[in-house]
């Protein structure tokens, strides 16, 4: 199939997902997803499917790329912290739709390799840190929205008391390999309500930095 017909499937997908906001279709529509996979599989990029990004890690599926994203509801004023920046696509999606991304990474090639990619693409609204997404970055903090984009137990609570009036954050929660829920937690009033968006698969959150080797996660 050819490159433009893969691009066009993979859009209908991710509205038959349930995205139906145009800023988060545009975003999605404008990425270049293959620049975000392995060499070897870029002609897989456009699939609805995640990928091996390498350290045992996945680029997640354009669907629930698509529905993260949507479900955040990002203003072009807001400021947000990702945690997972793994290959760097979601990313880019988000810096397309806000103010300023902070994003953190517990692999350091990845963060490494996902700055080079998004600086080449011409990138300039996104703060790249190597570290342990549990803390977040309280010396940046609040934000107005939060993506995890790897799964905990549970809302990690230092980037819950991260959140401004108003904010929201989006996650995956569950034990890996089991059953997770895609949740939204919306911030009013100094109180916390929750949604649940729907079941999804993510690798694990993982406590502390990595220490590299290619088959360590
Ligand atoms: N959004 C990414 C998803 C990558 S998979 C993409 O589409 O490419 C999830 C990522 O979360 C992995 O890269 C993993 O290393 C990272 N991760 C897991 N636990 C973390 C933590 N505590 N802090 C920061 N990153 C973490």
């Amino acid at each position: 199939m050819p490159f433009a017909r893969r691009k066009l499937s993979m859009l209908m997908a991710v509205r038959g997902a349930g995205v139906t906001d145009l800023s988060t279709l545009n975003a999605i529509e404008a990425v270049d997803r293959s620049i975000f996979v392995p060499s070897h599989l870029s002609e897989r990029a456009y699939e609805v499917t995640t990928l091996p990004i390498g350290f045992g890690q996945t680029l997640s599926s354009p669907d629930v790329v698509g529905m993260m994203t949507q479900a955040l509801e990002l203003k072009k004023t807001d400021r947000v912290l990702e945690i997972g920046t793994g290959s760097g696509y979601q990313t880019f999606i988000l810096s397309k739709l806000c103010k300023e991304v902070f994003t953190i990474e517990r692999h350091e090639p990845l963060s490494t390799l996902a700055k080079k990619r998004l600086t080449k693409a011409g990138v300039k609204n996104v703060h790249y840190t190597f570290g342990d997404g549990f803390e977040g970055l309280p010396e940046d903090a609040p934000f107005d929205a939060i993506l995890i984009t790897a799964a905990p137990d549970r809302v990690p609570t230092k980037l819950a008391t991260q959140m401004a009036e108003g904010a929201r954050l989006v996650l995956p929660i569950g034990p890996k390999g089991k059953s997770q829920r895609l949740m939204r937690i919306t911030r009013n009033n100094g109180r916390f309500s929750e949604s649940d968006l729907g079941s999804v698969r993510f690798v694990p959150m993982l406590t502390g930095v990595a220490q590299e080797s290619p088959d360590s996660n």
